[in-house]
């Protein structure tokens, strides 16, 4: 099935019991992939990139995270951690990472690895990459999957600038794949479970893009990881489990950086930005595609605000984990102790495919029908109040004008149009003459 065709794979999901119709969500959605209909949030699932925005806001905590059961790691006799540094980073020095590791085995996993092992080989190629690009700079990272999604949908035009290199998670996840394999392990016996910082990283993995196949079977919530580390050391203490060494503990100074902002621009050649935040990202994109800004070879684009540490499942201050992170690394060695044998098994199966555009069809398949579409909405935008107030259940009038062309809703949403028309008077004294008038 070609990419333009597979459903987007969501990570997020309303909660329609719980759902008070709000609209705090709608406001916030950089996509504007969200309706409030008979009161509840309805979202679009070809506009949804999981950024997840609209769970950061919601007040009743309606909107849920659909992550695998930890209980699945017992289905494999090798159970296989995939640890981000960011993780490790959310607790204070008294529990140690030796402590911490011991709780993990005690829950049941058999082996632990830190993921951006994967990043040190991933510096050189990235700027083989670059430097011998032929297309327009600069090339974009592939690392956010929320950026790469929200490039797919809403920027689609710069869809072959995304670099086709897989990120350091998967590399690592692939070398300890091969190297089960490599040790006589049947690999149906091994369970890849990784503990991820946001949405956008659990509908990757499981949908990923550039006709990639994760050998990743699992992904665990890091914030209930945490909550239940937390609690076993409340309960018991550090504990005496005498495995807990990280299998390959080579993080070096250039992974543990990898996940916080700037952590991959710093080492590119060239002149690289780094960019945080989803609302930084769409107006950096913005101006790029309208070419103010230009002479740019590389760009780290990261949804969340402090890349990784404001991931929406990260249960520390972002400000403490980034902190923790600098501290972290001023132990760690510069590189990646098993750089050359990691370069050596990787290097075949870091480049992925181009990842495809998925421009968002707002109108209609049919060109045709979609620019008469067009040209009503814009006749209809000029008879809605253009307050985007909201309470029609769209983000904005302009919203509402093309739900209606698309037979999603009618004129009778807009309230302040119902309300005009039942009581001019007042309208005209909450907006005055003059705008009353126009
Ligand atoms: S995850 Fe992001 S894109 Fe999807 S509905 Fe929420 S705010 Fe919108
Ligand atoms: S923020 Fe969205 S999902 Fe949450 S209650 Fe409000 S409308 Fe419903």
């Amino acid at each position: 099935m070609d990419q333009q065709k597979k459903p987007f794979h969501h990570a997020l999901r309303i909660n329609k019991e719980l759902c008070i119709g709000c609209s705090r969500c709608m406001r916030v959605c950089p996509t504007e992939a969200l309706r409030v209909i008979d009161g509840k949030a309805t979202l679009h699932p070809e506009w949804c990139i999981d950024c997840g925005e609209c769970f950061k806001v919601c007040p009743v905590k309606a909107i849920l995270v659909e992550d695998d059961d930890i209980a699945r790691i017992f289905q494999f006799k090798h159970r296989l951690l995939l640890i981000p540094s960011i993780f490790f980073a959310q607790f204070e020095e008294k529990l140690t990472l030796d402590a911490i590791k011991g709780i993990l085995y005690d829950m049941g996993f058999t082996e632990l690895c830190t993921v951006e092992q994967g990043a040190d080989i991933l510096v050189d190629e990235i700027n083989r990459y670059v430097e011998e690009f032929k297309g327009e700079k600069p090339v974009l990272s592939s690392y956010c999957p929320a950026v790469v999604r929200l490039i797919q949908v809403s920027f689609p035009s710069f869809a072959d600038q995304i670099m086709r290199l897989i990120p350091p998670l998967e590399i690592t996840a692939q070398y300890y794949r091969r190297e089960y394999e490599k040790n006589g392990v049947p690999l149906e016996d091994v369970g890849i479970f990784y503990v991820t910082p946001c949405a956008a990283k659990i509908a990757a993995i499981k949908a990923p893009v550039g006709g990639y196949v994760s050998p990743i079977n699992g992904v665990i919530n890091m914030s209930e990881l945490y909550n239940k580390v937390f609690l076993a050391y409340k309960q018991k203490g550090t504990s005496e489990n005498e495995h807990c060494t990280l299998i390959h503990s080579s993080l070096s100074s250039v992974g543990i950086h990898w996940p916080t902002t700037g952590g991959e621009a710093v080492n590119i050649k060239g002149r690289a930005l780094a960019i945080d935040s989803m609302p930084n990202v769409i107006d950096f994109l913005e101006r790029l595609e309208n070419e103010e800004i230009k002479g740019v070879d590389f760009l780290e684009l990261r949804g969340c605000d402090m890349s990784c540490c404001g991931g929406i499942l990260v249960q520390d201050n972002r400000f403490l984990i980034k902190e923790r992170i600098e501290k972290l690394a001023e132990e760690l060695p510069k590189k990646h102790m098993l750089d050359q044998e990691f370069r050596n098994v990787c290097s075949g199966y870091i480049p992925m495919e181009p990842v495809e555009p998925r421009a968002m069809i707002k109108y209609h398949p049919d060109i045709t029908i979609a620019l008469q579409r067009m040209e009503e909405a814009s006749r209809l935008r000029g008879l809605l109040p253009d307050i985007d107030c909201g309470a029609c259940g769209a983000p904005t009038c302009e919203a509402l004008a093309e739900d209606i062309v698309c037979n999603r809703a009618t004129m009778e949403h807009c309230v302040i149009r119902h309300a005009y028309q039942a009581d001019a008077e007042m309208i005209e004294k909450i907006w005055g003459k003059k705008r009353f008038r126009e």
